[in-house]
């Protein structure tokens, strides 16, 4: 395995692609509502993306055909944009990758539509802070798996699953690179983190059990069980200064937690 270091400037040129990728995910969150279908929200994620000159790092990526997936409800990721009309006490979750100058961000949210369940609003809350947990491990000197365990943790004292076939990565010029970010497993364990690596921590979780099947189509990844399913991610640079958030949360600048 071999984990890719990037310079100070290299780290600026995926901060670029990030902050393009933080206008995507404002965009899509605030079209979001009952009645919309989730390939409006493809159509002008795509047209955001290319109007900042960039690319939309998933679409064509080993065939898929969208800028955005959009997976609602049990569904966990990899949801293909099309007819899907948001309803009332739906969630949704929304992941986009953006290629900016040859470089990649890569960032999920979930989003409530409406009003939702008590056990939904839950989902979306402890998937956040799991996610909030992991960056704040994203420190020179910690172990991989400070990152994994610290998702692991928060959702299994809250009664959640993780997700254990789908991880994290590393990410730079490529939208995967080395590591593999489990979102699970034993602190201290794993690769030492260095100064200049940079990891999309994306922690998966249901509120049911941790299994998953494939649909239909080859791409939909949904919870076994049918329960709901929450997807947050960043993408993170481990800095001297500590963990830099590329794609923030607008209320979440430059440092994590
Ligand atoms: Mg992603
Ligand atoms: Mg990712």
């Amino acid at each position: 395995m071999a984990i890719i270091r990037k310079s100070p400037r290299e780290l600026d040129k995926m901060a670029a692609a990030g902050a393009i990728l933080v206008e995507v995910h404002d965009l899509v969150a605030s079209m979001i509502r009952p009645g919309v279908t989730t390939a409006e929200l493809d159509g002008a994620a795509e047209e955001l993306i290319r109007s900042r000159r960039a690319k939309p790092t998933f679409k064509g990526y080993r065939g898929f055909p969208a800028s955005l997936c959009t997976s609602p409800n049990a569904m966990v990721v990899h949801g293909i944009p099309g007819p899907y009309t948001l309803q009332e006490g739906d969630v949704l979750s929304v992941d986009c990758g953006v290629t900016k100058n040859g470089w990649v961000a890569d960032a999920a949210r979930t989003h409530p539509v409406g009003d939702v369940a008590v056990v939904a609003d839950k989902l979306l809350e402890v998937t956040r802070r799991s996610l909030l947990d992991a960056t704040e491990q994203c420190r020179p000197g910690n172990h991989l798996g400070d990152v994994s365990n610290a998702v692991q943790r928060r959702v299994e004292d809250e009664g959640l699953s993780v997700v254990r076939s789908l991880v994290g990565h590393g990410i730079g010029r490529d939208m995967h690179e080395d590591p593999q970010v489990p979102n699970h497993g034993p602190a201290g364990s794993g690769p030492r983190l260095e100064e200049g690596m940079v990891l999309a921590v994306e922690p998966m979780v249901t509120a049911g059990r941790p299994a998953v099947r494939m649909g239909t189509d080859g791409w939909s990844i949904y919870s076994q069980d049918g329960s709901l399913a929450a997807h947050f991610e960043f993408t993170v640079a481990i800095t001297a200064q500590g963990p830099w958030v590329l794609t923030p949360w607008h209320e979440h600048a430059r440092q994590a937690a």
